[in-house]
């Protein structure tokens, strides 16, 4: 850029580079919080001017007035929503990415980072037990994940059912199920599609079943569906429904069957959960956040297809600017997803996984399973305070005996204000609860017990 001397770079590089060489030594990081447009508006104000302020400046404004106004996702008692807790590794690898200017859309222009993100996607794969031909792509998130996985699956109906001429030129099935549990994007997705989602009630354990799953399918019509979604460890209890028997169901009809693992896929490397995924090698399709529990950062989602090359019939784009790539055999990850420029987001999963190895992924998940099995059991101990259900993964939903939503409310403000834990009320069936979502491998017992101390 004009306006800059080899000098000025240099110093702009060092800052950056010193910025975040200390922001991910801090330990722990300060949580900081929210802040009004108003606040905001009279600490920085106009950032953008039509000279530039000069990079040393605009980094001293995120440093001193930006950064503070959002919420560090990696401070150990940040215990809400799920967190985001990359390795450092990851987190560095991240500068690289950027600083390499890779299209990671395509073999041709970046072969390499796809090469290594289709090695991470490769661990994934022989976690879930898919076999050697499957493949995907890493997207920005579970959202797009689902959806993606979803508009193949009503692709790859549909093309079955003109095969069969099952229905009537350009008819398709039009319809999703899963249970009231799975994740507000399926019904985005559905939104998107113009596609119906049909509510499947789950099993005392909060689980979908292939029985209960078998009625609504013989109910509305089984060729209505075009996919079955199943979720591996729902977002707010971390319940996996029953993966074995729904993927029977599925095959009886010859349904897509996706599984949504965008938290609690994760799992799927800790020997002490893994039976709870019985049946997941059964998918057609699988999607796992690793900017959730497994230590990369934003964004980032690791989508599987079976057979991939159902998924590129449904995606891939065809322009004649980009013939010199469709028409060629390479692997191009742009062809598995919506979208097509993308980020080869998946590198500082991949750096990550490289440096550590996959032993270290799998102490550091059974790390975090035991800090939420000794947060249950400090529930349990307690008397102001019970558990709605004991976790099967990382999260636990759990009461304080009398509150009112309120009351939770005051507490949750209090302890961010204080700077000492960011924990948000969550809710279930109307009533207002709270919750730990535990996917930080530094979050300890002791931060367990001091939060629970503050609830006395
Ligand atoms: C978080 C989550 C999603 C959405 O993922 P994003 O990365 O936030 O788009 C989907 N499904 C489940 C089960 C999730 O926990």
């Amino acid at each position: 850029m004009h306006g800059y001397s080899d000098q000025n770079l240099e110093a702009l590089g060092d800052a950056i580079l010193a910025y975040s060489a200390d922001r991910l030594k801090l330990d722990p990081v300060p949580l900081d919080g929210p802040m009004t447009l108003a606040e905001l508006d009279a600490k920085a104000g106009q950032t953008i001017t039509t000279g530039g302020i000069g990079g040393l400046a605009a980094l001293k404004l995120f440093e001193e007035d930006l950064a503070l106004a959002c919420i560090s996702t990696d401070h150990p008692r940040y215990l809400s929503f799920i967190p985001c807790a990359p390795t450092e590794a990851a987190a560095m690898f991240d500068l690289v990415v950027g600083a390499s200017s890779i299209y990671g859309g395509s073999w041709l222009e970046g072969g390499g980072a796809v090469y290594a993100e289709n090695q991470a996607l490769r661990w994934i794969a022989d976690l879930v037990g898919l076999p050697p031909e499957a493949g995907g792509v890493f997207v920005p998130g579970g959202t797009i994940g689902n959806l993606s996985a979803l508009v193949a699956a009503r692709h790859t109906a549909r093309m079955t059912a003109a095969r069969e001429a099952r229905t009537g030129p350009g008819a398709r099935p039009w319809r999703v199920a899963a249970t009231h549990g799975a994740h507000s994007s399926i019904q985005s997705a559905c939104d998107v599609m113009d596609a119906e989602l049909v509510g499947v009630e789950v099993d005392d354990l909060g689980r979908l079943t292939g029985a209960a799953l078998r009625e609504v399918l013989v109910a509305n019509g089984p060729e209505t569906f075009f996919a079955v979604v199943a979720t591996s460890g729902t977002t707010n209890f971390g319940i996996v429904d029953d993966l074995a028997s729904v993927a029977e169901v599925c095959r009886e009809f010859g349904i897509w069957f996706h599984v949504d693992g965008a938290y609690g896929g994760a799992g799927l490397a800790a020997p002490s959960v893994r039976h709870l995924y019985a049946g997941v090698e059964h998918c057609d399709s699988f999607i796992v956040d690793p900017h959730k529990w497994l230590f990369a950062p934003f964004d980032c989602c690791a989508l599987l297809y079976r057979q991939p090359a159902l998924a590129r019939a449904a995606h891939t784009q065809h322009a004649s600017y980009l013939d010199v790539l469709t028409d060629k055999p390479d692997w191009n990850p742009t062809d598995y997803s919506v979208g097509l420029t993308r980020r080869a987001r998946g590198l500082p999963f991949w750096f990550s996984l490289a440096t550590h190895g996959t032993d270290a992924y799998r102490d550091a998940i059974e790390r975090t399973l035991e800090v939420t099995r000794f947060a249950a059991e400090e529930i349990g101990r307690r008397d102001y305070v019970e558990v709605v259900r004991e976790p099967d993964l990382s999260v636990v939903v759990f009461r304080r005996i009398g509150w009112t939503a309120a009351q939770y409310q005051e507490w949750s403000d209090r302890l961010l204000a204080d700077q000492f834990a960011f924990v948000v009320p969550t809710s279930h069936e109307g009533e207002t609860l709270t919750r730990f979502a535990i996917v930080n491998p530094r979050t300890s017992e002791d931060d367990i017990s001091a939060i629970l101390d503050t609830m006395a």
